[in-house]
């Protein structure tokens, strides 16, 4: 088996709002063809045209080759080579950033390739199944308002988790300075009566401090609210920061959404000193470096929990991977019901549904355990609109279950 082709395909709502904290307001499909007409298809949480134009990039000389052109006849099952291959090939301008979260979405299509070849689930071929099913955390956030509105609304959220049967939650308070940190205490106290002593609970504070001091102050107000872990606390390039905060208090500290590579993972964990390693299954190199994050983590006696914001690809790949380290005890997840995104429903359905607080895990490669039931000749439309340099596309998306097919049918130029 030779691949032939590496195609990049943005999504985007058709309206997007840059104001909004919403990744999943767009997406990238890479989609790769074989010569014997498999394709595996991968996603990554990084701007979609940024990455396009990452893999669709020319060679420049021997140190910055074009990413396609190095794919181009090779055999899709060597995945980790091909990962070496690429970052080798690449060492000039890679390495970190952009190019590795392209390298990422190129390895989840690789993996799920290698899955529909063999027929095989991914998490076997990564060294076999640790559990029976993974346990997502519900991922929740009351969007900004004002602070009266924002205590209802993480209330309802709350008391929604609990209806929903999650075993974990994690409330997101991305609100900068408009919040004081004592707001913030009243907050997380108020989820926490809301939800009891019986369910994980985990904040997420997107990177609001600026120095530990006011996080350690914050976090030891918290203390009795049994926080299972605090993401992201502090600027994410304070390494120091971290160790000192992570010193300082009980509840774990968490972080590395944003890393790309083991090695910058690595900073985090051995000068950061955090308790939990948290890389996005995509960006932070794909599943091939994120087995290498979680053993390293593991080796250190550290958790590891994925994070993941972007449709079900990256949710079945956030499964795969998990399964086969001993040391992810959660996974995030999105909720339909109080996070909508047309990216998660109308690209991959069925979305995936925890039953009784856990998601089992599938039988089949990555992007195949998908039912097509009743969505076989569903048309999804996404039209990229909002830059003036990008042509505006509409996107079918079909289902089967033996494969995805996410196919450009109107392209309408440039605006
Ligand atoms: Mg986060």
């Amino acid at each position: 088996m030779k691949i032939t082709k590496v195609e990049a395909i943005p999504l985007r709502v058709k309206q997007v709002d840059a104001t909004a904290n919403d990744g999943a307001q767009e997406t990238v499909i890479v989609r790769i063809h074989t010569d014997d007409g498999t394709t595996g298809i991968g996603e990554v949480d990084a701007s979609p045209f940024m990455v396009k134009a990452v893999l669709e990039a020319p060679s420049s000389h021997n140190w910055s080759l074009s990413i396609q052109d190095m794919l181009i006849g090779e055999n899709p099952l060597d995945v980790e080579r091909l990962w070496e291959k690429l970052y080798q090939g690449t060492i000039y301008t890679g390495r970190r950033g952009l190019v590795i979260h392209a390298m990422g979405a190129i390895d989840l299509a690789l993996w799920d390739l290698a899955g529909k070849a063999l027929g095989r689930p991914v998490f076997e071929l990564l060294g076999g199944p640790r559990r029976e099913a993974v346990v997502p955390y519900a991922s929740v956030h009351a969007a900004l308002s004002s602070l009266a509105k924002t205590e209802r609304r993480t209330q309802e959220m709350m008391e929604k988790v609990l209806e929903m049967k999650f075993r974990a939650v994690k409330l997101q308070l991305v609100y900068a300075d408009v919040y004081t940190d004592a707001d913030i205490v009243r907050l997380v106290r108020l989820a926490r009566r809301t939800l009891g002593d019986k369910i994980v609970f985990m904040i997420d504070v997107g990177y609001r401090w600026l120095d530990s001091k006011a996080a350690i102050w914050t976090l030891r107000q918290l203390e009795e609210c049994n926080l299972y872990l605090v993401e992201t606390p502090l600027r994410m390039d304070d390494l120091d920061g971290h160790a000192r905060l992570a010193e300082a208090v009980t509840t774990r500290i968490a972080g590395a959404e944003l890393l790309a590579s083991r090695w910058e993972a690595l900073d985090l964990m051995d000068r950061g000193k955090v308790d939990v390693i948290q890389p996005d299954v995509g960006r932070a190199g794909g599943i091939t470096e994120c087995m290498r994050i979680a053993k390293l983590a593991d080796q250190r006696g550290l958790l590891c929990t994925p994070h993941g914001w972007k449709s079900g690809l990256t949710i079945a790949a956030e499964i795969h991977f998990s399964a086969a380290c001993p040391n992810v005890p959660f996974i995030e997840f999105m909720v339909p019901e109080l996070w909508p995104s047309i990216i998660r429903s109308k690209l991959i359905r069925p979305e995936f549904t925890p039953q009784d607080g856990l998601i089992k895990l599938p039988k089949m490669p990555l992007t195949t355990q998908f039912d097509a039931s009743g969505s076989a000749s569903r048309e999804s439309r996404m039209a990229a609109t909002s830059a003036s340099t990008i042509p505006a596309i509409s996107v079918r998306v079909t289902f089967s279950w033996s494969r995805i097919r996410a196919r450009k049918i109107v392209t309408r130029g440039y605006r």
